[in-house]
């Protein structure tokens, strides 16, 4: 191993690794890119030592799955429907993104991840018309400086559902270009429609696309009234199912097809809050946990909820609390059926399973990629520190994210991103929102768009879709 040496010194550290246990008080010790000494007193090696008392020491969050694109248009659908951000953004707005919106709301969506202590994110990148929109996504993810899985989704003419369009063959361009390694920052991932979206015979065609190119997948199933067509029993009976696949929200999914994923050994990704939002359903947690499923934490989009892992954790313990404690006998319960350590595993390593890359990052463990998230102490939200996983999934927020280190490279620290790619994200941003509300005046379909919270689409019925 070489390269610099930081050792945090004195944290309270949580590894989530079950094996090492957490500490009330202990050191870990970075070398390179890679964590190379977890203890209660590593002694003074040579090494730049960051002053971690005061702050919890965790691995850094995984976000299995992010509409990245979206985020300059953040909020504006706070009060729509599904229907409605059908018809408003993924088939209407969507098609006025040029390249540089792309990069854009790319670059926004992942800085604003990792300044909140999201160090890996799966983009979900479903509006790349052209060659130059995946090339734009791609290129603000390594700009932005985060470990990301650039999913290729294709664009929104696949959306016309049910699609008979085949996979965009660009995506084997965008591999051969930019992935042609497994061992890099960024990888690379195929974000397919699957059978709510489009026909079997296309479904089956994407599938094996993505496994000719050796790409792990990603899909959507089970989120709202498309979910109850039974996609994972249809999936199955052709012989489709898989450990590579991810399986995104799983709400109205039958309970035989969550043991069908379970016994496949695929992974699941849930967003409790933007399911609960657009009527997805109930988060699946606690169904999917009895089937021995242990899911991933998404944030999806920031168009109506926010993009950081704190809130998702928070609505994902609440609302499988009230599940719980609406069944019959539950005021006699012993204990919690799930607990916070369980959440923040969702938050951290079973992200990192989703994403195939639980052997790099997920848990602070020696030898794995130094990934870590540094959250203050030292304010009225956690002191005391008498729970340090229950207050860090319950009570802490963004603002406490103090350092943030990707693959051991300091990139925030003293609450400020190091560089000037927020600020630069926070402009482009702006520039791109005021761009694509100018080329709505000349959009019929569109003409009532506008920022401010007074647009209400018209909403397709997704009955119909
Ligand atoms: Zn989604």
């Amino acid at each position: 191993m070489s390269g610099e040496r930081i050792l945090l010194k004195q944290g309270t550290v949580i590894t989530m690794d079950d094996g090492l246990g957490d500490f009330d008080t202990a050191d870990v010790l970075v070398r390179g890119e890679v964590i190379e000494a977890i203890g209660p007193d590593l002694g003074e090696p040579d090494a730049r030592v960051v002053d971690a008392r005061g702050m919890i020491v965790l691995p850094g969050f995984v976000d299995t799955h992010r509409h990245t694109w979206q985020a300059s248009l953040r909020g504006i659908a706070a009060d729509w429907t599904l229907g409605q951000y059908m018809t408003g953004l993924h088939l209407g707005l969507s098609a006025l993104f040029e390249p540089e919106d792309t990069y854009a709301g790319n670059l926004l969506g992942a800085v604003e991840a990792l300044d909140s202590g999201i160090t890996t994110l799966l983009d979900w990148s479903h509006n790349v018309d052209t060659a130059e929109h995946s090339d734009a996504a791609v290129r603000a993810l390594y700009d932005a400086g985060l470990r990301a899985v650039f999913a290729h989704g294709g664009g929104a003419g696949m959306y016309q559902v049910p699609s008979d369009v085949p996979h965009d063959a660009d995506v084997r361009r965008v591999r051969d270009r930019y992935f042609s390694s497994a061992d890099q920052l960024v990888t690379m991932a195929m974000a397919v429609r699957g059978p709510q979206f489009a026909s079997l015979e296309v479904t089956e065609h994407d599938l094996r696309l993505a496994r000719e190119l050796g790409l792990p997948i990603s899909m959507h199933v089970g989120d709202g009234e498309w979910g109850r067509s039974r996609p994972v029993t249809r999936l199955n009976k052709l012989g489709l199912l898989g450990p590579d696949i991810t399986y995104v929200h799983c709400n109205t999914l039958a309970d035989d097809e969550l043991r069908d994923i379970a016994d496949s050994g695929g992974t699941v990704s849930i967003a409790p809050d933007i399911e609960m939002q657009m009527g997805h359903g109930w988060p699946a947690t606690g169904r999917l946990t009895r089937v021995g499923i242990r899911p991933s934490l998404s944030i999806d989009t920031c168009v109506s909820n926010s993009g950081h892992m704190f809130g998702t954790m928070q609505i994902c313990l609440a609302t499988q609390r009230a599940i719980d404690n609406e069944q019959p006998g539950a005021s006699d319960r012993p204990a919690v059926s799930l607990s916070s350590r369980d959440v923040l595993s969702f938050a951290t390593v079973e992200g990192a399973r989703a994403c195939g890359l639980d052997h790099k990052v997920g848990t602070l463990t020696p030898g794995k990629q130094a990934d870590i998230v540094l959250l203050r102490t030292d304010n009225t939200a956690l002191t005391p520190l008498n729970n340090p996983i229950g207050q860090v999934v319950y009570a802490a927020h963004p603002g406490l994210v103090d350092t943030v280190l990707v693959a051991g490279r300091v990139v925030k620290s003293g609450g400020r991103l190091h560089g000037d790619m927020e600020a630069r994200a926070r402009r482009l941003a702006v520039a791109s929102r005021d761009a694509l509300f100018a080329r709505t005046r000349h959009t019929p379909t569109l003409s009532d768009a506008r920022p401010g919270g007074t647009w209400q689409p018209a909403p397709l019925r997704t009955s119909e879709a």
